[in-house]
């Protein structure tokens, strides 16, 4: 077959917030570079983030980065590894000052400095009183920044392949990855971008459970890419529920919310979050919250005839306020619940929102894994950063206000690395047509005739699936369970055809390759939520009630090839402070 071919010196798949900061720092050092997107650049889903960035400017309240680099690591249950948390926290005040250079208009005090509001989890003086330190641009902060980087990308001549779906990666045989294969979404034509560099920057995978906030879109991609070649995944049973999800219909009511006054009530008005978190309350760790709001509903104190959410209440607050910060939420909850929030409380419920665990990487972005029970090794060539990967600084559990800043800070570490580089290796290495003879066979099997199983069908029962024995609250017994499902479904899978092969366009093929990505990462986060027998963070066993660190204070990484899970050690030693060892987490 003859696929025509372009070279660069960098390819970056995905031009959310984590890709376009990559490719700007490659651009504007001269490297050749391009992006490739599924959907218009600007559509990616770092759009959708409403409530801010986490940086210790200490402009509204007294702030210190080390408090925020405490505040992360016992956000993430102590399974995050501290080198990394200190190095974004240490880098968070200067990535927002040079997000404000590249043009994002951040929400101002009377004094000009920049506003900054309380988030969940945050704490002056290591586990004080409530600190204020994300920084927003009203509620579209990821809007301003996506915009902001995009334009500055064109500026610095970055070439975009618009509506290109990645396929797969390619690499030579001794593993070093030398591009991948793309489809032109319009045209369904093949393209092989041959490139030194290959950053993985795909976002989260929440569209693996029915009910979530994520856009279409985030259907795990580069997750799956990785797993086929070879690369496990890290942490992959720590997937954040967001508290204030629209009951129902699960759209993100962000933290800005509760940041800015608003609480949560049950069926009986209380403002139960008192007895969960008596000094934190409504901006207790986000897994914290979701928990509450569950047990409260279990309990019987859910509202509305089903009993089956609470309710977030705004109307005490000044309704200039609410018009002013929170915009957009009060459009989402006006649209999709029909209730104005200056007037009355919204119904809500936990939505899965984000996704922990991924690629593994060092904080240089390289993806470091151990390849087929090898030891562990940087792969040579590959990258990622933002939500696909897992550095990991989110470790159980990740505090709002931290992924922007992942994805700034990241992509920024990841494209200094690869210009380093570039710098010492300035040849292609030759790709052999051998090396696409996986992927295409894998295309292949998309034009197969006859009649089967519907993607569409299929998506909607693994989804539900997820949700329905790999939500907030976990068993062994509804693991397991979960786990034969999706495994059968997996097998089922071979069955699928295309319908009516004639008028199949290419949307359709783009969302089989989509599904074939939503059950690899599928089955490896509930493959690994069975297997860690204790509850820590985002991942709540209610047979292993408390948290482990004599037997689980470790990263998980799941395989693909042989479906094993192994572990590996969490990086504890910070760069230059000391570190913060495990103690009980209290709100
Ligand atoms: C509703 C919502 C609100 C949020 N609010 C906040 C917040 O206030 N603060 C905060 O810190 N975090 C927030 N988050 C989390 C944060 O926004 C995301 O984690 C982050 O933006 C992810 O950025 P990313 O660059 O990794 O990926 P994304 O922005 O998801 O971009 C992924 C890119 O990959 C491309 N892509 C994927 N697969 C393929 C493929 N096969 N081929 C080609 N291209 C592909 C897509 O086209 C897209 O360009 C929020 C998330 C959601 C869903």
């Amino acid at each position: 077959m003859d696929i025509p071919r372009r070279r660069f010196d960098t390819l970056i798949i995905g031009a959310g917030g984590g890709g376009l900061r990559a490719a700007l720092q490659l651009s504007r050092a001269d490297a050749h570079v391009a992006v490739v997107s599924k959907v218009f650049p600007t559509r990616s889903h770092t759009v959708a983030a409403q409530g801010g960035v986490n940086a210790a400017l200490a402009n509204v309240r007294p702030d210190d980065w080390h408090w925020h680099m405490f505040d992360t690591v016992k956000g993430s249950d102590y399974l995050g590894d501290q080198d990394a948390i200190e190095y974004m926290c240490r880098a968070a005040p200067r990535a927002v000052y040079e997000l404000e250079h590249f043009g994002v208009p951040f929400s101002r005090q009377d004094d000009g400095r920049i506003y900054q509001r309380q988030f969940g989890g945050q704490s002056m003086h290591f586990g004080g009183e409530q600190a204020a330190r994300t920084c927003a641009a009203a509620d579209r902060t990821g809007h301003a920044i996506l915009h902001s980087l995009y334009q500055q990308n064109i500026r610095a001549r970055t070439h975009f392949f618009d509506e290109y779906f990645a396929v797969d990666l390619l690499h030579a045989t001794d593993g070093q990855v030398l591009g991948a294969l793309v489809l032109d979404i319009a045209t369904g034509e093949l393209l092989i971008i041959e490139s030194k560099t290959t950053l993985l920057a795909t976002g989260g995978a929440g569209q693996i459970f029915r009910t979530n906030t994520n856009a279409l879109i985030n259907t795990g991609d580069g997750m799956g890419m990785a797993l086929r070649a070879g690369v496990p995944l890290q942490d992959m049973e720590f997937v954040q529920f967001h508290p204030t999800g629209i009951a129902g219909k699960g759209m993100l009511l962000s933290e800005g919310a509760r940041g800015e006054g608003g609480y949560l009530i049950n069926s009986e008005g209380e403002r139960f979050m008192e007895r969960y978190a008596p000094n934190a309350r409504d901006l207790a760790s986000r897994d914290v919250v979701s928990r509450a709001i569950v047990t409260e509903i279990r309990e019987g104190r859910g509202c509305g005839p089903g009993r089956d959410h609470v309710l977030l209440q705004m109307h005490h607050l000044d309704a200039e306020l609410i018009k002013k910060r929170l915009p957009a939420i009060r459009d989402s909850a006006l649209t999709f619940a029909g209730v104005d929030m200056c007037d009355a409380p919204v119904p809500v419920f936990p939505t899965a929102h984000y996704t922990m665990g991924g690629i593994p990487t060092n904080r240089f972005g390289q993806v470091v894994a151990p390849i087929e029970q090898g030891p562990e090794e940087a792969i040579p060539g590959l990258y990622a950063a933002g939500e696909c990967a897992c550095v990991s600084v989110h470790g159980g559990n990740r505090l709002g206000g931290n992924s922007l800043l992942d994805i700034i800070v990241f992509g920024r570490a990841a494209g200094n690395q690869i210009i380093e580089f570039l710098g010492e290796n300035r040849y292609h290495q030759p790709l052999h047509d051998q090396a696409l003879a996986p992927v295409l066979q894998r295309l292949a099997r998309w034009e197969q005739q006859g009649e089967g199983e519907s993607v569409d069908a299929m998506r909607s029962e693994l989804t539900r699936t997820m949700e329905e024995h790999c939500g907030v609250f976990r068993t062994e017994e509804l693991l397991k369970e979960g786990v034969d499902k999706v495994l059968s479904l997996e097998q089922r899978m071979k069955d699928i055809r295309l319908r009516d092969k004639s008028r199949v366009f290419n949307t359709a093929r783009i969302e089989a390759l989509e599904l074939e990505n939503l059950m690899d990462v599928a089955v490896a986060t509930i493959m690994s939520a069975w297997k860690r027998r204790e509850s820590r963070g985002a991942h709540s066993r209610i047979d292993f009630p408390e948290r482990d660190d004599v037997n689980w204070l470790r990263h998980s990484l799941y395989h693909r090839h042989d479906r094993t899970i192994d572990y590996k050690p969490v990086r504890t030693k910070p760069l230059t402070v000391d570190s913060f060892p495990p103690k009980p987490r209290t709100y």
